[in-house]
């Protein structure tokens, strides 16, 4: 690539595709290695540095590449990529806007069958047929339902176990629409919740619309973070969240940037972000909310407007 030219080098399966999809992009059909054809450019085109994503390429192709593009400077430019991904063209909120919609709307639809007697992994198939069958490309990670005392698990996969009355109910979930994904959390209780089934609940919920508030331009990713386990230490909950706050989504499902303690990084108009603060209590359960959103001029855009009241008769 030099900066005023794109090469995309495609083995033949790819270069239909890749002339339809790809734009501004001058698309090479290659039959024999890719990194070779790649090599042989940059040496007729006697590039001066040229810069490598060593973050991604494997020790051995830069060998490869080194190689066969003759005595060059090497720069490692790791990161670049992510970080002009971060910031998302308006065709790209578009697709994420419309993956956040399916994905709220298969979650309306589903939380009437997420009673007690239901199983985590029936739940979870159904959300993501769901899914498909308003058509999305499919699940962009595999959907968590974890129920119980297994709901203070973040990551716990969806298993045989039936839901109980008085369980809380972590649902995770998120569309892929036009290659880019949405990424949503609600969590909901079986039954009457107690004081301190409340008291966690709308802890939580504060600490997300907190951060969701916090998240503007030029506003520190960290500071986002900090907003919401403000609002958790306030009730001593802080150190049973156990995550950071969110990332970036697009493309991937966690991207650029990262709201995480301390990270000094600055929000800017058009990052789509995650804001999901969680408390995990061992033996009890957990409680998770949240949403993708758009950081605008003026107040963040939630892309995934599902309901968030937890409480409904079982
Ligand atoms: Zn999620
Ligand atoms: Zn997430």
């Amino acid at each position: 690539m030099g900066p005023s030219e794109s090469v995309l080098w495609v083995d033949p399966r790819y270069t239909l595709q890749a002339k339809e999809q790809v734009e501004r992009v001058e698309v090479v059909e290659v039959k024999g290695g890719l990194l070779k054809e790649a090599a042989r450019w940059i040496r007729k085109k006697r590039l001066g540095p040229v810069g490598y994503d060593d973050a991604t390429l494997t020790c051995r192709d830069f060998e490869a590449l080194e190689k066969a593009a003759g005595s060059r400077r090497w720069v490692p430019a790791g990161g670049m990529v992510e970080e002009l991904r971060a910031v998302k063209s308006p065709l790209e909120v578009d697709w994420i806007r419309r993956a956040g919609k399916l994905t709220a709307e298969v979650f309306e639809e589903v939380r009437g069958l997420v009673r007690p007697g239901a199983r985590e992994c029936d739940l979870a198939a159904e959300i993501e047929y769901r899914m498909k069958r308003k058509g999305a490309d499919g699940a962009a990670f595999e959907t968590i339902v974890a129920s119980g005392e297994r709901s203070a698990w973040p990551h716990a996969k969806p298993t045989a176990k039936s839901l109980n009355e008085n369980d809380l109910v972590i649902i995770d979930l998120g569309a892929i629409l036009g290659g880019y994904a949405a990424d949503m959390t609600r969590t909901v209780y079986l039954g009457k919740p107690s004081a301190r089934i409340r008291m966690l609940y709308n802890q939580v919920r504060e600490a997300q619309e907190r951060a969701v508030k916090a998240a503007t331009p030029g506003q520190r990713a960290g500071e986002v973070d900090s907003q919401a386990r403000k609002v958790l230490d306030k009730k001593k909950l802080e150190r049973f969240f156990t995550h950071s706050t969110g990332h970036g989504v697009g493309l991937e499902i966690h991207e650029m940037p990262r709201l995480a303690r301390g990270d000094k990084s600055r929000l800017q108009k058009g990052h789509v972000i995650t804001i999901e603060p969680g408390v995990y209590l061992e033996g009890l359960g957990g409680v998770r909310i949240e949403d993708t959103i758009l950081v605008t001029e003026g107040k963040p855009e939630n892309l995934t407007p599902a309901t968030k009241d937890a409480w409904f008769a079982s």
